[in-house]
């Protein structure tokens, strides 16, 4: 049996005819850049998140820069970003130009922790950027009273989070100005690049719309030295159609999780995701952690079950990040993750006898 790590199979079998409607009718709108289905899909977006605006961006990447932009975020600052997230987390901040301040996750939950986040606060720091990492919400309550407490701007990086919720608020509704990123993998993902930026203020909604488009709201009238940072119109009808999807793939991530969770709760040696109680998981990744992962990961492969390493190097330990002059031992719970987190595969459409399959290969390799 080849077990896929991702496969867009049954996304793509859902929305196969009604994305040659789309298509034909992006065509002929004559309408490429900032069109209709930008617009039709910033509604959407908006009214999905349960915020009152949502902007289309050109990529995760750019929504987080921009957020961070917006807020005045620059030289001289200081951002807290978790200390295992995925690279683009930091890297926004670089490119804002402030400097990145590294907070451990909880060992539990592998979301920033509010402790952490206390103890990562000095008189320069401007922002926090919690990440829903692998698809589980923040412990958000707590980290907006930190930020409140401290006047901090919140920038939540809710690439991996679509959906999921804290004490029933939904990720990207907390934060002043937030991220998420349609990359194809992403639970909501495009055929190619996207992001967007929510928010609940009119006034950042507006900045954000000016800074994504060459520093204009006005035609050839340039009012900071902004970017092309716009969505593509393609992909944001496209986006349209799959978000009206989402609910039901997530219901299925869900669903296979929950298969994972009852097949592998007895096994030694292996940790399963561990969930909040007050949180909601929508499982982006279904991540385990094990010693010997590496021995792991290659007897799956023997097997022909995919997997993938999210992240297999933490940022502080990046070759782009040497200037810090981080030491192996400076993030220890990061690095512990790394060290021993391994990604089965999940994905809409996975059926239960291919997870049993992965679960199979697990119990023999652990002998129980
Ligand atoms: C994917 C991802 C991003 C970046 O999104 P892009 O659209 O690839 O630029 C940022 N943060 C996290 C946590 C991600 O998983």
């Amino acid at each position: 049996m080849e077990i896929p790590f991702v496969s867009f199979n049954a996304q793509n079998a859902a929305v196969a005819e009604e994305s040659k409607a789309v298509f034909s009718r992006f065509i002929d709108s004559q309408y490429y850049v900032l069109g209709p289905m930008t617009r039709q899909f910033e509604e959407d977006y908006a009214r999905f998140n349960e915020v009152p605006h949502a902007i289309g961006i050109s990529n995760g990447l750019d929504a987080l820069h921009i957020s961070l932009k917006v807020l005045g975020v620059g030289p001289g600052d200081e951002v807290i970003v978790p200390s295992n997230t995925y690279i683009a987390t930091a890297l926004a901040v670089e490119m804002a130009g402030a400097k990145v301040v590294f907070a451990e996750p909880d060992a539990d939950t592998y979301n920033i922790s509010p402790a952490s986040i206390r103890n990562a606060i000095g008189p320069n720091t401007k922002a926090i950027m919690p990440v829903h990492l692998y698809g589980q919400a923040c412990e958000m309550d707590e980290i907006m009273a930190i930020a409140e407490e401290f006047k901090l701007f919140v920038v939540e990086d809710n690439a991996q989070g679509h959906g999921a919720r804290f004490n029933e608020k939904i990720t990207g509704s907390f934060g002043h100005a937030n991220a998420s990123s349609f990359y194809p993998t992403k639970n909501l993902g495009a055929f190619g690049e996207a992001g967007a930026i929510t928010t609940n203020s009119a006034e950042l909604d507006k900045a954000v719309r000016v800074w994504r488009n060459y520093g204009s709201e006005k035609r050839y009238h340039n009012m900071v030295k902004g970017y092309n940072n716009r969505i593509d119109e393609l992909q944001a009808g496209l986006l349209s159609l799959k978000l009206r999807y989402l609910n039901d793939w997530t219901k299925a991530r869900q669903e296979a999780a929950a298969r994972y969770h009852a097949n592998l709760n007895d096994i030694k040696g292996i940790s399963l995701p561990y969930c909040h109680p007050n949180a909601s998981h929508v499982y982006h990744l279904f991540v385990i952690r094990c010693e010997e992962r590496n021995k792991v990961q290659e007897y799956l492969e023997s097997k022909g079950v995919k997997t993938v390493i999210h992240y297999p190097i933490p940022p502080h330990l990046q070759e782009a990040y040497q200037d810090a002059g981080f030491e192996k031992g400076a993030f220890p719970i990061a690095e512990k993750l790394a060290d021993t987190s391994l990604s089965l595969p999940i994905f809409p459409g996975i059926e239960p006898q291919q997870i049993d399959y992965v679960c199979e290969q697990l119990r023999t390799y652990f002998g129980s």
